[in-house]
């Protein structure tokens, strides 16, 4: 579970990009974040992964109060927590198979293990065929898929997925979406933030709307926003 209570972020220039929010995310929730540029949704995702740590107030995953953690173990915070981006972020001198086997390798897994997995994710994400080709051979959707891959093949619990469609075309998206969709069903929770309006009304996710660093909309079945 995911808990964030009376949470608040000042950036050091005094903006306040979080407002005293308070929230609960069951596990195995899908969760669309929504609202306008600069509402403060990526802060919130920095929060989760603690990149950013919360001017007031405290977030729990399972239980655990991820504001006080120490320094060294941030890093199995980030083992329970798989992130994808809007500009993928893999890396560039590195093939399909070797960025996904390099997160693995981080977290100092069997070789045998990560010759197990690597292309049981690969499989699940459809790029199989595509293991051995560079990131800038591969389409923004396969570049995307392999994210995919790379978020999950560590078995987080969580998925954080920051505008993961905002570089791809209609039809691509909803792969992705669909593959998204599919993780979550497999047990992982979904927190992703989004601008895609027609994904969010179709999917019928819980909502969360923030405005200005506020929480003003959070609706179990909700749709993108409603017009006035
Ligand atoms: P969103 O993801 O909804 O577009 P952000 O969380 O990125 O919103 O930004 C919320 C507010 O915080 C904006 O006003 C933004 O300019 C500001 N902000 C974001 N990151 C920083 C930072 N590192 N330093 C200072 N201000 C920031
Ligand atoms: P389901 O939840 O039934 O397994 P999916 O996870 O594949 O369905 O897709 C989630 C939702 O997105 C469904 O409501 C589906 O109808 C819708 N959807 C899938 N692909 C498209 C598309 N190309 N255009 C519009 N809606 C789509």
């Amino acid at each position: 579970m995911i808990k964030f209570s009376g949470v608040s972020k000042k950036y050091k220039n005094n903006i306040i990009a979080v407002s005293n929010i308070s929230f609960t995310i069951d596990n195995g929730e899908f969760v669309f974040l929504v609202g306008s540029s600069g509402a403060g949704k990526s802060t919130i995702l920095k929060l989760l992964l603690r990149e950013e740590i919360p001017t007031t107030g405290n977030i729990y995953i399972d239980k655990k109060d991820i504001t006080l953690l120490k320094r060294k173990e941030v890093p199995y915070l980030r083992r329970t927590i798989g992130v994808v981006f809007q500009d993928f972020r893999l890396l560039p001198n590195k093939t399909v198979y070797e960025n996904i086997a390099f997160a693995m390798e981080i977290v100092e897994a069997e070789p045998r293990e990560i010759r197990k997995r690597v292309p049981m994710v690969l499989s699940l994400v459809g790029l199989s065929d595509r293991a051995n080709s560079y990131p800038q051979q591969l389409s923004g959707g396969e570049q995307q898929r392999a994210s995919l891959a790379r978020a999950i093949v560590n078995e987080p619990s969580i998925l954080v997925a920051d505008e993961p469609t905002g570089n791809l075309d209609p039809d691509t998206t909803w792969d992705i979406v669909k593959l998204i969709s599919e993780i979550n069903k497999r047990g992982t929770t979904v927190v992703m933030a989004t601008h895609a309006k027609d994904i969010v009304d179709i999917m019928k996710k819980r909502v969360i709307e923030i405005d200005k660093g506020n929480i003003v909309r959070d609706e179990a079945r909700g749709v993108y926003c409603y017009e006035v």
